[in-house]
């Protein structure tokens, strides 16, 4: 069952029609925020048991933070606070979802300026120890169009007929191996010029259901929390190089403000940038070139239109780590298909369920 962090989060679902969050990363002067924090025994007499001191000025004026993590325990609930001038405004209260394995995202309501720093704290509501938190990000988010229609698409749409060659589809797990919810609204549909590869930050995964559980709870977080139709991105590679479906492949998509006209979105599971610098695994790597291998030929998109998040927006996703790949996959993807036997190979690969001595292994491998 999932759980709520507070109370119902109905209020925050009365969006505008078109409008939707989108959120900018706020950063904090150490990377302390990033790391597992152990919560002390024994809450203080107001609840507290973790701060996260202030955070660096936000970037642009917001209307709520969003943020997800980790936290080990249902009772663990969170605050988030806004300092405009010298003083601190007042505490205002978190509300999200928990998943079983601990995954939470939560949504505060608090407003504030560019320029404006903010601070998060954890309150302890069960009993016995409280145990730990860990935060995969935060950001100050605005409403804008899902769609950023008004925004030109960066590139002409390029013709199928430009394939150089046909790679064949790789394995994907379809929508219900997840237990995906339905989109909120219909889709726009969406004929695709370009991919891009992003990280979703919140660590390596490489347990099945544990990825089943991570991708409901980024779901959650981007139906509920920021009130998108669907989940963002059209595919989700875990640690173990599964590919599972997002939204449809043939409808637009929410991954990059303004530029999701065309758009396939391809994220890995981890967080590739500091201060975690994970690597992205030897099985995500393949599974990442031989998806793109079969988008670019089944819709004709050039190489050279595979790009980083980063390439498109303010942001360091998908990472040092994976974003210093990128070029490799370019390279593999304008490679000319594959002779028949290798292609058979690929074909005939199952669905790996590989055991952990054999996963570790292939952890950190180029
Ligand atoms: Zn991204």
């Amino acid at each position: 069952m999932r759980t709520f962090l507070a109370v119902p989060i109905a209020a925050c679902l009365a969006l505008p029609a078109q409008a939707i969050e989108v959120g900018k990363g706020v950063d904090f002067p150490d990377s302390a925020m990033k790391q597992r924090a152990s919560l002390p025994a024994r809450p203080g007499p107001d609840g507290v048991v973790w701060e996260s001191g202030a955070s660096e000025p936000v970037a642009a004026d917001f209307q709520a933070l969003l943020f997800r993590g980790r936290a080990s325990r249902p009772g663990i609930v969170f605050e988030a606070a806004v300092r405009s001038g010298p003083d601190w405004g007042p505490w205002t209260a978190a509300q999200g979802e928990r998943s079983p394995s601990g995954r939470f995202w939560a949504k505060a309501a608090a407003s504030g300026r560019k320029g404006d720093r903010v601070r998060l704290r954890a309150l302890f509501m069960g009993e016995g120890p409280p145990g730990w938190v860990e935060f995969f990000g935060l950001d100050a988010s605005a409403m804008e169009d899902e769609g950023g229609a008004a925004a030109a698409p960066r590139f002409a749409p390029a013709s199928a007929a430009a394939a150089a060659g046909a790679w064949p589809k790789p394995g994907i797990l379809p929508r219900s191996a997840w237990g995906a919810q339905p989109a909120r609204k219909p889709y726009e549909p969406m004929p695709a010029d370009r991919i891009t590869v992003h990280h979703t930050e919140s660590g390596r995964i490489l347990d099945r259901e544990e990825a089943a559980d991570e991708l409901l709870s980024i779901q959650s977080f981007h139906q509920r929390g920021r009130g998108w139709v669907d989940i963002g991105y059209h595919f989700i590679i875990d640690g173990a190089g599964r590919i599972w479906e997002g939204r449809p492949l043939a409808v637009i998509g929410a991954h990059v403000r303004d530029r999701n006209e065309g758009n396939l979105g391809i994220s890995l599971m981890g967080d590739f940038h500091k201060p975690q610098r994970q690597k992205p695994t030897a099985a995500q790597l393949e599974s990442l070139t031989a998806l793109a291998r079969w988008l670019a030929s089944a819709y004709g998109i050039p190489a050279e239109r595979i790009l980083g998040h980063r390439d498109q927006d303010q942001t360091t996703c998908p990472g040092d780590n994976l974003y210093s790949r990128l070029g490799e996959l370019r390279q593999a993807v304008a490679a000319p298909p594959a002779p028949l036997l290798a292609r058979a190979k690929v074909e005939s690969m199952p669905m790996f369920e590989l055991d952990g001595q054999r996963l570790q292994a292939m952890f950190d491998s180029p």
